[in-house]
């Protein structure tokens, strides 16, 4: 073949759409979202039925020739609509966050402009919008100038990195005598992943029990600590859970934070679910000292309502997570950072432009329409906290945590796990809504999480009713079994 006949002009190369086919194929998926966004609240909360079937159709070899979008497409709707419907607002499970639609077109623009940010020099401006939304998130925690941060794909990248700063900042090269501890009530998936990523010999991970509110107990922190280092091992980091994902409970940040001071050791707010609430004044009360800690993960894809993608590591000595990160000569610790590099800053080179997701929503509301969504979000956790606890086949906890509400079925005997897991699948099955429960100090509780920002009263009330529909019959089916 005559090399001539491998080039292409530009009109024929079907990668580079001209304008007609570039509006075309661009509004077959504006409507295509449009349809899917504007029926969310009528969608069942969960659809799995026969999704292995439509999963196997799927396993095709790749096709050698393209196929008209609006066929793709079809194909689509049917495999977005098998999976539990994390935007609607029904769901109640794990953490929710929502997926704000403004987020998407920052993603649309910044992947369709496809400028590399990783290092300021291709697009400074670029990257300073970056590095100025990773400064409001930092404003918004109490940190002072010289923080800085990095947009990670979520909580457990950015606790990764975390785990990675500490070790670089207190321990060097001493892994296999590095301890570090987080309450079991601790986000351990990533927390002890992280860790052991790191280096950290899985031994070396401490897991505390945790008071009845499920918060770190101090003095056993103090404790296990002193053991430790009367072991000859190196204590080097300490996580504080702001807001833990089964129950919403904040640790005593303040007193860990004399405790590590004490001990030189780092300390890391893990505050993937709870941060953004210091928003809120009334609940900005129950987290302080998280301006003190050493760094903070954020989770934009929980409480800023952004698509899953957006975590955020924040370091208050900004100069230590350059210091972890930075490949080349090793530098003892930078105090030059206003023009430092994403690329130094993470484990990440090329990337998207990932600033401009969370830019774009809160150029266009203003954080105060977050805020506001915040606070209702509480307030819904108190409504439905107070209605649960009315409902006599149930228990609550004390009162939400932040704006999670746990609670169970009571039972005559036993651990009552068993009940708890069925009443579950029961509350699912009628897809309205859709929880998750989570087990703590052995016991199996529901929870209800508020924390989609689709969610409204009405769509708390409507999960109440279906509780205590549920709760109500399957209390009554048991008494009637038992006599
Ligand atoms: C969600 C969560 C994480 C993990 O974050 P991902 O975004 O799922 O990686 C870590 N810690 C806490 C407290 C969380 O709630």
């Amino acid at each position: 073949m005559h090399l001539e006949a491998s080039f292409m002009s530009t009109a024929t190369f079907p990668l580079e759409p001209d304008g007609p086919t570039f509006d075309a194929i661009t509004s077959e998926c504006v409507a295509f979202v449009r349809d899917h966004l504007m029926t969310l609240a009528s969608q069942p909360s969960e659809d799995l039925d026969e999704a292995e079937a439509l999963c196997t159709s799927f396993g095709e070899p790749v096709p050698e020739h393209g196929q008209p979008l609006g066929e793709i497409l079809a194909r689509l709707g049917p495999a977005i609509a098998k999976s539990v419907n994390t935007a609607g607002p029904g769901f109640l499970g794990y953490v929710p966050g929502g997926g704000v639609y403004a987020a998407a077109l920052g993603d649309y623009i910044a992947l369709s402009v496809n400028r590399f940010v990783g290092v300021r020099q291709t697009a400074p401006v670029l990257a300073a919008i970056e590095a100025s939304v990773i400064g409001w998130l930092a404003a918004m925690m109490g940190y002072p100038k010289g923080a800085l941060g990095i947009l990670t794909s979520g909580g457990a990248m950015a606790n990764f990195s975390a785990v990675v700063t500490a070790r670089a900042a207190k321990l060097g090269d001493e892994l296999h005598r590095g301890t570090l501890y987080a309450s079991e009530e601790a986000h351990l998936p990533s927390i002890a992943k992280g860790a052991s990523l790191a280096g950290i010999p899985k031994e070396n991970v401490r897991v505390l029990p945790t008071d009845p509110e499920c918060r770190i107990e101090p003095e056993r922190l103090r404790r296990a600590v002193a053991e430790d280092r009367a072991r000859g091992l190196l204590p080097f980091m300490v996580v504080v859970t702001v807001g833990t994902s089964s129950t919403g409970a904040v640790d005593p940040i303040g007193e860990v934070l004399e405790i590590a001071r004490t001990e030189s050791t780092w300390v890391h707010a893990d505050a993937a679910y709870g941060g953004f609430f210091r928003l809120v004044p009334e609940a900005a009360t129950r987290m302080t000292g998280i301006e003190a800690c050493d760094s903070i993960t954020l989770n934009p894809h929980k409480g800023l309502f952004m698509p899953f993608g957006t975590g955020c590591l924040l370091v208050r000595e900004g100069g230590w997570l350059r210091h972890a990160h930075r490949y080349g000569e090793p530098v003892e610790y930078e105090r030059d950072l206003d023009a430092c590099d994403f690329a130094d800053l993470s484990p990440e080179l090329t990337r998207e432009f990932r600033g401009l997701r969370l830019w774009l929503p809160l150029q266009m509301y203003g954080i105060d329409a977050f805020r506001e969504q915040l606070a209702e979000k509480l307030a819904l956790a108190q409504l439905a906290h107070a209605e649960l606890a009315r409902i006599g086949s149930l228990e609550t906890l004390e009162g939400p945590g932040l704006s999670i509400v746990a609670f169970r079925l009571r039972v005559a005997r036993g651990d009552g796990n068993r009940e708890n897991v069925e009443l579950l699948r029961r509350i699912n099955a009628r897809r309205r809504v859709f929880l998750t429960g989570a087990m703590v100090h052995g016991r199996y509780l529901l929870r209800i999480c508020v924390l989609q920002f689709r969610t409204h009263v009405e769509h708390v009330r409507t999960a109440i009713d279906v509780i205590r529909d549920e709760a109500e019959r399957y209390a009554r089916e048991s008494l009637a079994e038992s006599t």
